[in-house]
């Protein structure tokens, strides 16, 4: 499905966009600032999608594959989130979007991992990503910061959350 580079929105009358709506009025627009297309997001993420199974389902949903590169970019997140995070494209946005979902990295954890790690973090994401009985696309959590598949394949393979989020500033807001 080819992706639209330029889409005109009008806000819905006597309604003002919620931040969410905002946010993929921004996808949909192009007008996404600091967050861009990855290439290479999109090729460890396409590769994973061919070589497993679970998600089969994927195969033929598009996802856009995006990195963030603001280095204040978030609020603290525990765990493979204080890397990247995916999301779910609001029903309303989807056919302007030409998306079901979206891969967010961080620009400056992805520089920072290896190749291994990159493909584990990618990992994590797309597990998040799963279908419901009626075939819609929904986000599956886990319980530990971490999926027990991608510890299976990849083992821990996060580097210290840590100090990746000093790197990010993300801790900036609570130091004394
Ligand atoms: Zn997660």
């Amino acid at each position: 499905m080819p992706r639209p580079t330029s889409v005109t929105i009008t806000a819905p009358d006597g309604r003002s966009a919620t931040a969410p709506d905002e946010q993929w009025e921004r996808v949909v627009t192009g007008a996404l600032g600091d967050i861009v297309a990855s290439d290479e997001v999109r090729a460890v993420a396409e590769r994973l999608i061919a070589d497993h199974l679970r998600w089969s389902f994927l195969r033929s949903r598009p996802i856009a594959y995006l990195v963030d590169r603001r280095k204040d970019a978030a609020e603290p997140k525990p765990g493979a989130h204080a890397f990247g995070d995916v999301r779910l494209v609001p029903a309303l946005w989807r056919g302007l979007a030409g998306v079901e979902a979206a891969l967010i990295v961080k620009q400056v954890a992805w520089d920072s991992l290896t190749d291994r790690q990159r493909e584990a973090l990618v990992h994590h994401l797309l597990m998040h990503l799963d279908v419901n009985q009626k075939g819609a696309l929904v986000l599956a959590g886990h319980d530990l910061e971490e999926f027990g598949a991608t510890v299976r394949e990849y083992g821990q393979w996060m580097p210290d959350v840590e100090h990746f989020a000093e790197q990010l500033g993300m801790f900036e807001a609570s130091a004394a």
